[in-house]
């Protein structure tokens, strides 16, 4: 749910206000309270796995370790993040998360003995070369999808995502003496219990079909936050118990102890953060009135990429007072060179006016629930260096990540 700037949050105007005097914005901003109440509302799943590639801060990691939050990698970048933020790799704490290896990364899940979340078959042949008696789960396509959009749906014959016939992962796993102690599933259902039901009664199908002694199912990740007043906050509870009956079956049927897991991203982050910008113009196009900030989809990417919805909130950069009261269709947009730079669209690309209260140049906007895939989906597009990060924990605000110079990107080059 948006967090508005009043104060009764911890991120409110007067903060924000002297954050922007000594950071100058754009800039993200975290709230460490938000991602520690999300932590604890999981609390009833044996592991809590953070999908790190939604915010992949080391800070946030660390935050993340603290609460007993253990995590997922999806890339050689995200494993070192995990060592560097003192995961242990021995003991689960992080599990690789891939759909294929290529050699380095290979190499590193040898060496540090990471247990590897297999998305193909190849996956473990290589790794079973390598390796043999790794630890191993399976991520497991089961045949239909769901996502909020063509780009997030995991499952299904139109997605890349983990393997098709899991039955044919056994004689690779015997052949190499791979050790199998998980099953994944990474489909997210949203609110849709019926939906989630079909997960896993499919989670149940396939622990049977391959009937080895696993110790883990996992839930994979997509629980979905409330980005508009009029989203509904997921059933947590009802959520919980629709897996739990799931892992009580297996445990059954494989007559062992299997623990459950569950590995969001979103979920955990995402109302914790906001963009911070600065309206730079405001211009008529015949009947649209456009308003141009100082962040672009090169900082926040989710909107050209899925048509998402942020809320906005207005910061008056003068004296005035703010008159909600009396609105105008305004289009937000950034200052890329790309047409599609445009924060308020649909997820074909349609713009999508937003009523707003009258935005003055020198306004800074805010973009609400930004946590969740804002910094970590950043590019230099443009030339643009990546903005701060901001975190606010018991009180304190500490700059989490710099302002990256124009000249590192340059000395790439050199
Ligand atoms: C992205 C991802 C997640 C997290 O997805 P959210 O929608 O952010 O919860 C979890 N598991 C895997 C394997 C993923 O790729």
């Amino acid at each position: 749910m948006p967090q508005l700037l009043n104060n009764n949050n911890n991120l409110n105007i007067k903060n924000i206000k002297l954050l922007i005097q000594k950071y100058k914005s754009p800039f993200w901003i975290y709230d460490a309270d938000i991602i520690l109440k999300k932590i604890h509302l999981l609390k009833e799943f044996d592991i809590i796995r953070f999908a790190q590639k939604a915010c992949s801060n080391t800070h946030i990691l660390r935050l993340m370790k603290k609460n007993n939050v253990k995590i997922d990698a999806v890339s050689l970048g995200e494993i070192e993040r995990a060592l560097f933020s003192g995961f242990n790799p021995q003991n689960g704490e992080i599990i690789f998360t891939a759909d294929i290896l290529d050699d380095d990364t290979l190499s590193k899940v040898v060496d540090f003995k990471i247990p590897v979340n297999a998305g193909s078959l190849d996956m473990l042949e290589q790794l079973g070369k390598k390796s043999p008696g790794h630890h191993v789960w399976l991520r497991i396509n089961p045949k239909f999808g769901y996502g909020h959009s063509k780009k997030t749906n995991t499952g299904g014959e139109n997605s890349k995502h983990g393997i098709w016939e899991p039955n044919l992962a056994l004689p690779i796993i015997k052949k190499y003496h791979l050790k199998l102690i998980g099953l994944h599933m990474h489909i997210g259902s949203g609110v849709n219990f019926d939906h989630l039901q079909k997960v896993c009664q499919s989670m149940i199908d396939n622990a049977l079909l391959i009937n080895q002694k696993i110790s883990f199912i996992s839930a994979g990740g997509g629980l979905p936050i409330p980005y508009t007043f009029d989203d509904q906050p997921i059933d947590i509870n009802q959520y919980f118990k629709v897996w739990n009956i799931a892992r009580k079956k297996i445990s059954t049927l494989l007559n062992t102890n299997i623990k459950l897991e569950i590995e969001p991203g979103r979920f955990l982050v995402a109302e914790s953060g906001m963009l911070i910008t600065q309206v730079r113009t405001v211009k008529k196009m015949g009947k649209n009135n456009f308003v141009l900030i100082n962040a672009g989809f090169n900082d926040l990417m989710r909107p050209t990429m899925y048509g998402s919805y942020h809320y906005i909130s207005i910061i008056p950069g003068n004296n005035r007072k703010i008159n909600e009261k009396k609105t105008i269709d305004t289009i937000i947009a950034g200052p890329l060179c790309e047409s599609g730079d445009i924060f308020t669209q649909q997820e074909d690309g349609t713009i999508q006016k937003r009523r707003l209260p009258i935005i003055e140049i020198g306004d800074y906007l805010i973009f609400h629930d930004t946590g969740a895939y804002g910094a970590s989906m950043s590019s230099n597009y443009n030339t643009r260096p990546l903005i701060p990060e901001i975190l606010l924990n018991k009180h304190q605000f500490k700059v989490i990540r710099r302002r990256q110079t124009i000249q590192e990107i340059l000395n790439l080059e050199k």
